[in-house]
Formats: C-alpha cells, sequence, structure tokens
C-alpha cells in the first residue's frame, strides 16, 4: 500500500486493486495508473477539505467514483454550480453520520464507516484487502480555549464519544472482515493552530484504537510540529510518519 501524502488534509492511497483519494482540494495528484478504479472522498464540504473541482477528475479518470459526506449538498439547486452533471450524479454516494456502505471495487470488496466529525461532516473508516485505513477529516479534539469553558467541556464530552465510535467501528470491521482490529494507516489531524493542546486529539486516539502507521495532517505546513508530537508521545513516536513536503510517498 501506498500513501502519498498531496497537501494539507489531501493523501492519495494506492491499494492493490484501485486508488482512495481523500479531501483532495490542492496539491498535485501524481499520475494515476488508468487500469485501477479511484474512489474520491470528501469528509465535509470546507474548502480546505472540498473543491467542486474534483468532479473533473472523471475526465482525465473515467473509472471514477465519489462518496461524500451528507454536508455536502448536491440537491438540484446546487448542482449546476458545482458542475455536477446527470452523468456524475450517477457516481455519488452520499454518506450520514455512523453509517456503512458496502461496495465493490475492482472485484473486491469494499466497506466505509463513517463517524460523525466534532466539526462538520464525517471521519471514514475502509476496510479492503484485509486492511482497514482511516481519514479523521476536521474530526479533531478543538480545545480551543478562547472558546471558554463550556465549549471545552463539550468539546471533550464529544471527542471522546467520536473516539468510542471509532473504537466500535474498527471491532465491527474486524469482526465481519476477519481482519485484525489495527487501524493500518490513519490520517489524524495536528493542528498548531491550537497552541500546546495540538497533540490531544491524536494521543488520545492512539490511546484508545491500535494503529501501525499515524500519518498528522491539517498542519498547514508547519511539518516540524511532527517532531514536537513525537517529543511529546514517545509511545507514538514510531508510528508517525514524518512528513515534510506536500507530495511525499511513503510505502506502508
Ligand atoms: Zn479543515
Amino acid at each position: 500500500m501506498k500513501v502519498t501524502f498531496i497537501a494539507h488534509s489531501g493523501f492519495l492511497v494506492e491499494w492493490d486493486g484501485f486508488y482512495t483519494l481523500f479531501d483532495f482540494w490542492k496539491g498535485e495528484l501524481p499520475p494515476l495508473d488508468p487500469a485501477k478504479p479511484l474512489l474520491v472522498f470528501a469528509s465535509h464540504s470546507h474548502e480546505d477539505h472540498f473543491d467542486p473541482r474534483v468532479f473533473k477528475l472523471c475526465a482525465q479518470h473515467p473509472d471514477t467514483r465519489f462518496i461524500l459526506s451528507h454536508d455536502i449538498r448536491l440537491a438540484a439547486r446546487h448542482r449546476e454550480k458545482l458542475g455536477v452533471t446527470e452523468e456524475i450524479l450517477s457516481r455519488v454516494t452520499s454518506m450520514r453520520i455512523d453509517s456503512l456502505y458496502a461496495t465493490e471495487v475492482a472485484g473486491e470488496a469494499l466497506t466505509v464507516r463513517t463517524v460523525q466529525s466534532t466539526d462538520v461532516g464525517v471521519a471514514f473508516l475502509l476496510s479492503a484487502e484485509g486492511r482497514l485505513v482511516y481519514h479523521g477529516g476536521d474530526l479533531n479534539w478543538w480545545h480551543w480555549e478562547e472558546e471558554g469553558r463550556l465549549y471545552c467541556t463539550n468539546m471533550a464530552a464529544n471527542y471522546r464519544h467520536a473516539v468510542d465510535k471509532i473504537v466500535a467501528a474498527v471491532r465491527d470491521e474486524a469482526a465481519d472482515s476477519g481482519c485484525a482490529p489495527v487501524i493500518d494507516a490513519a490520517m489524524v489531524p495536528l493542528d498548531p493552530r491550537l497552541g500546546d493542546a495540538f497533540g490531544m486529539g491524536m494521543a488520545y486516539l492512539t490511546e484508545h484504537v491500535a494503529v501501525r502507521r499515524l500519518f498528522p495532517m491539517h498542519l498547514w505546513e508547519k511539518y516540524d510540529w511532527i517532531d514536537r508530537y513525537r517529543r511529546e508521545h514517545p509511545t507514538d513516536a514510531d508510528k508517525v510518519v514524518r512528513i515534510t513536503a506536500d507530495g511525499e510517498t511513503f510505502d506502508i
């Protein structure tokens, strides 16, 4: 499995039989093998996670489908603005929170589960080829102290609840598919704007869910904060992928 960091929270994951592209809105896509289907995911509608230009990928890569969070509105009055034709619409699956979508891609079963974000939209847990891949979107422990104590208390409760849901989704998926209850690649926000609280969400997640490789994202290009996280969380240090620039590829 090959994971390419595109930019911000955008990642391309190359599985044996297909590609999954997450939250692509800027940066360069590497050349894609036209024989492999492409599944484009968007965790929510914010402009740093979803750009309607992704629908143009169908022109370059005909075997493309879209799995989008429910808050990305594709009602008739929005479709024209977004450039979504009837034909493109037929390739779109819209997912609500806490839902499960089972499909087939390149002859293999793919299961997608969603968990409600603490921001907008969803986080995705994918299972295929005996592997689990997680992309958190903007699901994070957003400990914005300036928002006040009540906000922070609610955020803590909501984030812990979301992690409980991820734990359950991993457990259920492992039971259904027979794979190990371990996420092979987890893409998780690590946002320097939170100051000293930047690592709370990632640390809490890895305390509760087994993860093999952790890909920090939503860093606003401040990649040196990855090493700060590794120093402050030595038990995670070996799992954390040290991204240093857009476009880097990692074999896992
Ligand atoms: Zn964001």
